[in-house]
Parts: C-alpha cells; structure tokens; sequence
C-alpha cells in the first residue's frame, strides 16, 4: 500500500466525549469515525485492524473444527418468541417492526436462530457433535454506550454454538473451544487471563471469559499470584463465604466516614431482609436544568433491585448527611429540585452486592456521573472523607485483595481487566424451549447439548490500546497493527536515491508477504513520524540520502526510544 493513495486522516485533538486512551487514540489515529452513541465507521486503517483480528478468529476457529456461516441481523420476533427472550430481555434488545407491523430483532447474539437451524439439520446422533459460527454484526442498545468501540451498540462478535449428543460430549466441545480461544488470545500478542466466570442458572463451572489486563477495565479480576485460581468477581463473590473479610478491608470499613451506611441501613432503607442481593447501587450526584446541563449535585443513595424499573425506584439520602434518610421516587426529586435528576453512577456496578449484617457499604472514589443520555458524563467523582484507592470501590464486595485464595494456595489479588471473549456451556436451556431434538443410537429423541462462545471483534482492538499505547500513540503488536512495517522516505521528491531505495525495499518486503506501506506523502519528516507513531505501526525504516551516502538505513520500533542504523543491504532480513 501507499500513503498517497490509502487515507491516512490524523487528528490532533481527541473528542471531547473521549475518556479512555483507546477511544482518544482510534479517533485521532483516524480509525474509526462516529455516527452516532455507540455508532462508529470503521474507517480503512480501523478495518485493516479489524480484519486481522478476524482473520486470527477465524483460523483458530476452523482448526478447531467449528464451520462457519452467516446468520441473518434482522431475525423473526417468533423464534425469539420460543425460547421466551422476546419478552424477557430488557431494552439491550432493539426490537423493530416491518411494513406488515411484525415484530423482528436486530441480533445481540444468535441462539435461536442456531438452535432453529440444528433442529432441522440435525436428525442423528452420527451428525454430532457440530459447532456453527459466524463474524457478524451484533447490536445491543446498551444503556451506557461509551469508550468507542469497547461499548459500542452496533458491534462486531464472533459467536459459535456447539452441538452434541450428552454432556460429556458438550463439555469436550467445551474445552476445545476454550483451547481455540488460547491460541487466538495468544496470537494476538496480549496479556490476558481466562478467568472463571458464573454460569448463571445453569451452575457448574463451564463459563470462563477471556479478559485482557488493563487498568481501564470495566471488570474486576480476581486470582492467586502463586496458584492457577483465576475468576471475575461475580463468581468470586459467589464462591466467597458471605461476610469473610481480611483485616485491612475491615480496618478500612470502620473509619468513621460520613455517608456511610451499614448493611442493615440499607436493608431497612429498601424493605428486604438481610441477605437479599441488591443488583445495582447507586450514588446519584447530579441535577439537570432543562437545557440538560449539570445545576447542581446532591448525594443519594439509590439502591435498584433485580426487578427495578427507573421510575419506580426508592432514593433515600444516606444517613450522616443532614436531614437522614428520605424516600422518594425519581419524579419526587424532579419535582423538589424542578429539574431532572441527572444519570446516576456508577450503573457500570454490575456486581452484586449481599447484604451482610457487619459489613459496611459505600466506599466512593472516581465514581463516574452524568446525564441520562450518552456522551455526557463527568468522571473522578469523589465523596466521603478519607478517600481510600479508588480502587476499594472493591470494598462493597465481599472479595478483596488478600483473602484467602479458595484453593489454599495463597491470597488473592485485584486486578482490572476487559471482557474480549466468553466461553459458555449452555446445556439443554436452549434445545429444550425450541424442541430441538436429534435420535439417538437406541431410536430414542433426545435435547441437543449446547455451549455458546463468544469473541469481541471490534472490542479487541480497543483492549489491545488499553494495554499498549504511550503519550505519542498506539504500540500495536504485530499480529493486529494495521501495517507491519511502514516505509519513510525523506525527500522522495528531490532525491532519486532515496525514491529508487524506497521503492526497492517496498517492492521487495511486498513480494515476501510483508504487510508494509510506503509514505510516499512528501510530508516533513517530522509530520510523517508523528503520524505512524500515533497509528502505532510497529516497525518504521527511514530512508533518507545522508543515511544511503554510508549504505544505511534506519530502523525503529515503535517501542524503541531511537532508531538504529542498518546496512541498506541488510534491512530488508532486519524485518523478516
Ligand atoms: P459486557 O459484560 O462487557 O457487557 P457481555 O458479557 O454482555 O459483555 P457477551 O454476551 O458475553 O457480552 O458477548 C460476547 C462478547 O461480545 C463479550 O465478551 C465482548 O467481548 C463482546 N461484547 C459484548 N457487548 C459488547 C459491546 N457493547 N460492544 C463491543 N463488544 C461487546
Ligand atoms: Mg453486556
Ligand atoms: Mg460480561
Ligand atoms: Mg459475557
């Protein structure tokens, strides 16, 4: 490829609704253009990107022996009648309708339309086992789409579905799958960890996500440093005895810190008994003028149950602040304040939260606030006096750094990480609400056994930025930079010598498979490099005529803190 005619369209300045580095840098490394919240063009230098994400994904997935298809985005509302979704699932779930008034969906995942394909592919147990996959757009209208591509709404996921006879069948299936996520994970050239995760309703422990390590993570990850003991937090509490908590964590919860409420509080507060799960707490913190801008803040503490519904929810200011508690609904505070209450955060707390009857909770640090609408969010909110690390946000959970690892193997330790891939065993749930059944030897119909596996496409690139980047740009690993290598030239317009040399080593590192680009731009070399550096390409050559007069060249990784001279003869095998 050549700069002059590839678009290469950097920016200086990141936009403004920005808060990570990877949405900052795509953004300005011209990769990815938004459209809308959680809309984005995958702009050329994006898509090369994206492309060999895929590639890894897909190879990895035929070597395991799992054959590809494309399932329609647009699928029936009936089938996901069938299976009860329709219904069930909140508004992550786009739901449309056609000229006729039928309903259909836009796809957040394809169950159904998988389990309607097996049922009527798969008559015999001499089929099985099958695993069907495709890379397909996937939208989910998520309530706080952000960070560019990590959250988008309309997104990319590689989705396999796997198919067999009985249990022990699925559950190799299973662990092939979770082998392939291995070595796709491992040819990324990315820290990650595959961390046990919970398999909901279904129980046992066939559910592992595949998490890369980076301190923007939304999730927490827990592990033992000297063991293989690996989970995210939620199956981390679950597995966690209730109320167990080390020293530290439990010096830390009896400072006597205004704001904070003990778990029998918030019991009280929501009318449930101890030891009821709160799905969500929530610190709300801002109030809204009817042009939608920030007024003013106030703190309450909002806890939503399971079942909650935003407009029905009870807010009670937390005890310590003046006046104690007070209930009121979310249209209560519009009215009092005459305005709306503003977005309330952090609804990113996904976890759990057990109430135990010691233990005290809201501990706030870098809470992220805002308005009830996309892109509009403040983040580094603090509360309280003494704040610890905002990293004790952990402390509303019942795991924390230095607990007991559950295999007795040492203790634990926190650490961020990105959900990229998930793997799932399924069993029957699916098979049994589509009555999708195959024969057995005996003659007999049985449920087909299922596992569902899922990869980020377009949030793997994000991660990747989470976790290698520095202040001029993106360090792409090679194995998903847009280009391997990028030729610079300087002054390929006046210098034959350099324009021939250029052109040779171009011609020559495309003849050997190499990915590379020549900038044949004729930008000032100074331009030309800030321009790879943000893109991240992760080798550069420059050729320039001082260099060519003693026959070098020089060679920099993207890493390297200076280029280093190479014979001109020699470069070409510097780079194989
Ligand atoms: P999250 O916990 O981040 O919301 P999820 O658990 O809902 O993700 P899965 O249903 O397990 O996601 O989907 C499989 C994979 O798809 C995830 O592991 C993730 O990499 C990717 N993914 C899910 N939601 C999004 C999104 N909104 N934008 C980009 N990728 C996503
Ligand atoms: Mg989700
Ligand atoms: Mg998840
Ligand atoms: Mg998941």
């Amino acid at each position: 490829m050549k700069a002059s005619r590839f678009l290469v369209s950097t920016l200086k300045e990141a936009p403004a609704d920005a808060e990570v580095a990877s949405h900052r840098l795509m953004t300005r490394a011209g990769m990815v253009k938004k459209l809308g919240a959680g809309i984005y063009t995958y702009m050329p230098m994006g898509l090369r990107v994206i492309r060999k994400v895929e590639a890894i994904v897909r190879e990895e997935m035929n070597r395991a022996g799992a054959i590809e298809l494309t399932m329609p985005v647009v699928q029936p509302a009936e089938l996901w009648q069938e299976t009860g979704r329709f219904d069930k699932m909140g508004p992550e779930l786009l739901r449309i309708k056609d000229r006729h008034e039928r309903d259909f969906v836009v796809q957040p995942t394809s169950e159904e339309v998988v389990t309607d394909i097996a049922r009527q592919e798969i008559r015999s147990y001499k089929q099985l086992p099958k695993n069907f996959y495709q890379i397909q757009t996937k939208f989910r209208d998520e309530r706080r789409p952000r960070f560019g591509l990590m959250r988008g709404r309309e997104f990319i996921m590689k989705d396999a579905y796997s198919f067999d006879r009985d249990m022990a069948s699925a559950k190799a299936s299973y662990q092939v799958m979770a082998q392939a996520y291995r070595a796709a994970f491992d040819r990324f050239g990315l820290r990650y960890r595959a961390v046990a995760a919970d398999s909901g309703a279904i129980g046992g422990d066939l559910s592992e996500e595949f998490q890369v390590i980076a301190a923007t993570g939304e999730d927490a990850i827990v592990y033992c440093p000297d063991s293989d003991y690996a989970a995210n937090m939620e199956k981390a509490e679950a597995l966690a005895p209730a109320g167990a908590r080390p020293a530290a964590a439990a010096a830390l919860t009896k400072t006597p810190t205004p704001g904070k409420a003990t778990c029998a509080d918030v019991a009280e507060l929501l009318g449930v008994p101890l030891a009821t799960t709160v799905k969500s707490l929530v610190l709300a913190t801002d109030l809204l003028d009817e042009a939608g801008n920030i007024k003013g803040a106030q703190v309450w503490l909002l806890l939503l149950r399971g079942d909650h519904d935003m407009n029905e929810v009870k807010v009670g200011k937390l005890p310590g602040l003046e006046g104690g508690y007070r209930f009121a609904t979310l249209a209560e505070i519009e009215e009092h304040f005459g305005c709306k209450p503003g977005y309330l955060g952090p609804l990113n707390l996904k976890k759990p939260v057990k109430l135990v009857a010691d233990r005290e909770v809201a501990v706030m640090a870098d809470w992220i606030c805002g308005a009830n609408e996309p892109d509009f969010h403040i983040t580094g909110v603090n509360w309280g006096r003494d704040l610890p690390e905002p990293e004790l946000v952990a402390d509303l959970r019942n795991v924390v750094a230095g607990d007991p690892s559950p295999d007795g193997k040492g203790v634990l330790a926190i650490e961020r990480g990105i959900e990229v891939g998930h793997v799932f065993y399924l069993g029957t749930k699916y098979s049994k609400a589509m009555n999708a059944t195959f024969l057995e030897e005996d003659g007999k119909p049985r449920f087909l056994e299922m596992g569902c596996y899922g990869i980020g496409i377009t949030r793997l690139p994000a991660a990747a930025i989470e976790q290698n980047h520095d202040e001029r740009g993106i360090i792409w690993p090679d194995a998903i930079a847009p280009f391997t290598v990028v030729l610079c030239p300087i002054g390929m317009d006046r210098s034959e010598a350099v324009k021939a040399e250029a052109e040779r080593l171009y011609a020559q590192l495309l003849a050997a498979g190499v990915d590379v680009i020549l900038d044949d731009r004729n930008e000032r070399p100074g331009a030309m490099f800030a321009d790879w550096e943000l893109i991240g390409v992760p080798h550069r050559l420059t050729i320039g005529d001082k260099g060519l007069k003693d026959g070098v060249l020089e060679y920099q990784h993207r890493r390297d803190a200076a280029a280093t001279k190479v014979p001109a003869a020699e470069a070409f095998s510097f780079l194989q």
